[in-house]
């Protein structure tokens, strides 16, 4: 349920309204805007009385949510979220761009990638240290000792990391981690996005590759239900009849998303299309449909990479496309302006 209260409501009104609500065990989410003060009620709202409450001097008007995500609804937050990440944000007009190996091999490597990447403008550095691979006898990632590298190329850059936790078990390694990423194959195991709601790290949950937008954003809600509001989407494509491409990057899931949630989005091209020529156009028609970020592979040596070399950017590469997807978001911003 959403309550919009009226301009500068009283203080001890406000106050009354929200420990009523709180003492029928509904927790309130206050969200200033630039106009109205929204709360945002979740709970079982079922027996509460909207006449009651519309009623009240400092309400203006009272809506049921019908989605079945509350806290991740645009309704419930009409700004923007932004994630603060270290000395950099995520949303709130910014474009995010995390770049790295798709697997850490080695300190030399991501330390070199990372340095990189950086020059080109990234903003996050990305590698798997724990990897999901379709194949037990694929690379399966350097696991804790890979997690110490990413932070030793931290150390050297300055660059937060972003990195998927696969297990629960995993969950105290990822202590000192940036971002905590969800993969597209556990998107719905939701023990895990439990843990992740209870700790307050951002977590980004990339979306399932059969997933509907509904279930996506129900993950989301999985893990502000919990508490933690830190969430980002990330489009990674999604399981189509073509071949072509290693999966279909759905771009309309950028202004559906904007239109739903307040959560920024982040696109991966990258896993999208599985070949590294297509990371280019789907980057920039990612950044001109409004996406928040991106998240692209980058590889000192694709063709010797231990995982998705196909896809991954050299180093030179990504630095011509970095510098492209920043103007044409400067550009963007000016046209808006
Ligand atoms: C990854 O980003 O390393 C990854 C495995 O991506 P996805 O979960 O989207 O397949
Ligand atoms: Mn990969």
């Amino acid at each position: 349920m959403i309550v919009v209260l009226k301009h500068n409501p009283n203080q001890d009104q406000f106050d009354g309204l929200v420990s009523w609500l709180q003492d029928k065990n509904i927790t309130v989410h206050t969200s200033l805007g630039h106009g109205n003060t929204v709360l945002g009620l979740v709970g079982d709202t079922s027996k509460l009385d909207t006449d009651l409450i519309a009623a009240l001097d400092i309400v203006e008007s009272v809506k049921r949510v019908q989605e079945p995500y509350k806290n991740a609804n645009r309704k419930f937050h009409p700004e923007d979220t932004v994630i603060k990440v270290g000395n950099t944000q995520i949303g709130g007009g910014t474009l995010t761009i995390m770049a790295g190996p798709c697997s850490v091999e080695s300190e030399d490597q991501v330390v070199a990638i990372a340095k990189a990447v950086k020059a080109s403008g990234a903003t996050m550095l990305r590698g798997g240290a724990f990897k999901p691979r379709t194949s037990p006898y694929a690379f399966q990632g350097l696991g804790a000792t890979g997690l110490e590298y990413l932070k030793v190329a931290r150390q050297e850059t300055g660059l937060p990391i972003v990195t998927e936790l696969m297990d629960l078990s995993q969950l105290p390694l990822f202590d000192d981690v940036d971002v905590i990423q969800i993969g597209a194959r556990n998107m719905q195991n939701f023990d895990l996005l439990k843990a992740v709601g209870h700790q307050d790290k951002p977590v980004m949950i990339k979306r399932g590759m059969s997933a509907t937008y509904e279930e996506w954003l129900m993950s989301a809600e999985y893990v502000m239900a919990g508490g933690n509001q830190n969430v980002i989407l990330c489009e990674r494509g999604i399981r189509t009849f073509e071949h072509y491409t290693r999966n279909t990057l759905d771009l309309a899931a950028i202004p559906v998303m904007k239109k739903l949630t307040h959560l920024p989005i982040i696109i991966d091209p990258s896993h999208a299309t599985g070949k590294n020529w297509l990371v280019d156009p789907l980057a920039m028609g990612a950044v001109a449909t409004g996406a928040d970020g991106l998240q692209i592979e980058v590889h000192n040596d694709p063709a010797h990479a231990l995982c998705d070399g196909p896809q991954s950017l050299k180093p030179e590469t990504f630095d011509t496309l970095a510098r492209k997807l920043l103007t044409l978001h400067n550009s963007l911003q000016t046209l808006e302006d």
